[in-house]
């Protein structure tokens, strides 16, 4: 089906073919219809799987054909995301699809100076693209009013759950009009998404594509065990001896992080740390810089990486597993986007094995295990068992804040 059919306008088509996208995916063939037909959506899609674009083309179109003027710190349609980074990069999105329209949009994150993004909504933006933090702070500056939104999108819904959002999300919420299209997109609908869906979600059409083989991002996944004190010596061969010339590398902390860019330096490898301590502005260079591929490797805090999308990253590793098993699935969602192919590795060592456990449970599959010769475990990871339940407070989907950290 092409997207012509999907009753876009020209200006979004042209914009789209200079984009090269040849066919809408799944989600976008279910998900546009509906948006345009003034649905409500309650949608699982992983990223990867052009979610991003399902909400955006019907928004803009629908906006193409708005009649009534914007007023003054007013916005028509909110998108609220988990992270700073899935919020610049959303709005990228739109600047793309909206090229050749008259729409405003605006990111407005944590992290860097209010006053421009202030300056920014005085005269109205049609699409605001947010974080839950700064946007509370605005609307308690009375920088912006909701009497002309008509539409709200929860993007990576799951992702605000997890990581403690729900209060600021339900003060945001009791502001919104109540005729409104309500759009949630999440990887998974938890029992917890779907709760949260029914108090935000007028009757919502659910999409599901999030389990479908061909429409899934292709990710080859497998393990390799390892002693953990041997997992720097493991990354910098596997780095060397297969000439990556690329590499997401997943640590579970800061001072990690720092210690394993040093580790790689001295064996001649220069990568590059990713974590909240760093500065915005540092955080946004340094992806930039990844994108255009100038750095090659960067050591990421799972908290810190959350939001980021990078286009064809043919590779994540996950030097340390993380406790989340839907952290895991996130992570390798962030490999293999769009149709190529990607490889998610994981360094195992005998410490990660519950967390292996969870995953691969959650996963309904085991991972194929390696061996990196030279390098075999001393302590061996036990044979794992797949029918493993996390610790109840441990379990995916929580409700609880884990880290209501600023990213
Ligand atoms: P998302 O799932 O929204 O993070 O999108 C994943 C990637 O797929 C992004 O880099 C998009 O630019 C790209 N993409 C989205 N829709 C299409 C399409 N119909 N054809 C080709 N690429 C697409």
């Amino acid at each position: 089906m092409p997207f012509s059919k999907l009753g876009l306008s020209t200006p979004i088509l042209q914009a789209l073919s200079e984009r090269a996208y040849q066919q809408p995916t799944p989600i976008q063939q279910q998900a546009i219809p509906a948006i345009l037909a003034g649905k409500n959506l309650l949608a699982a899609a992983q990223t990867g799987t052009g979610k991003t674009a399902s909400f955006v083309l019907p928004i803009l179109q629908k906006l193409s054909k708005a009649q009534t003027p914007l007023r003054g710190k007013r916005i028509r349609v909110l998108i609220l995301t988990p992270t700073r980074e899935l919020a610049v990069q959303v709005e990228e999105n739109i600047g793309h699809y909206a090229k050749h329209l008259e729409i405003s949009s605006l990111a407005m994150v944590g992290g860097v100076d209010a006053e421009p993004q202030k300056q920014a909504l005085i005269y109205g933006v049609d699409i605001l693209v947010a974080t839950p933090g700064r946007l509370l702070d605005m609307i308690h500056q009375r920088a912006l009013h909701f009497d002309q939104l008509d539409t709200l999108v929860l993007d990576e819904a799951d992702r605000m759950l997890d990581m403690g959002f729900i209060d600021d999300l339900e003060k945001i919420l009791q502001r919104l009009p109540e005729q409104r299209q309500s759009l949630l997109f999440s990887a998974t609908l938890s029992p917890q998404i779907k709760r949260l869906a029914k108090t935000t979600i007028e009757n919502p059409l659910e999409i599901n594509v999030a389990s479908s083989s061909d429409n899934s991002p292709k990710i080859e996944q497998w393990l390799i065990t390892v002693d953990k004190d041997k997992k720097s010596a493991l990354l910098s061969q596997m780095i060397i001896d297969n000439n990556w010339q690329q590499a997401l590398i997943f640590i579970q902390t800061k001072h990690g992080s720092a210690k394993l860019v040093s580790q790689l330096e001295k064996r001649g490898i220069q990568a590059e740390a990713f974590h909240s301590g760093r500065s915005q502005a540092s955080r946004s260079k340094l992806l930039a810089d990844f994108k255009s591929g100038e750095v090659q490797f960067v050591v990421a805090t799972g908290i810190a990486a959350r939001g980021i999308d990078i286009d064809e990253l043919s590779r994540v590793v996950n030097y340390d597993l993380p406790d989340q098993a839907d952290d895991y699935i996130h992570r390798i969602g962030r490999t293999g986007r769009a149709g190529a192919v990607g490889e998610a590795i994981s360094f195992v060592s005998k410490d990660d094995f519950r967390n292996l456990c969870s995953i691969e449970s959650r996963l309904g599959q085991l991972i194929e295990r390696r061996v990196v010769e030279g390098l075999e475990p001393k302590k061996e990871v036990p044979i794992s068992i797949l029918n493993h339940r996390p610790k109840s407070n441990k379990g995916s989907g929580h409700y609880k804040p884990r880290n209501k950290v600023s990213h």
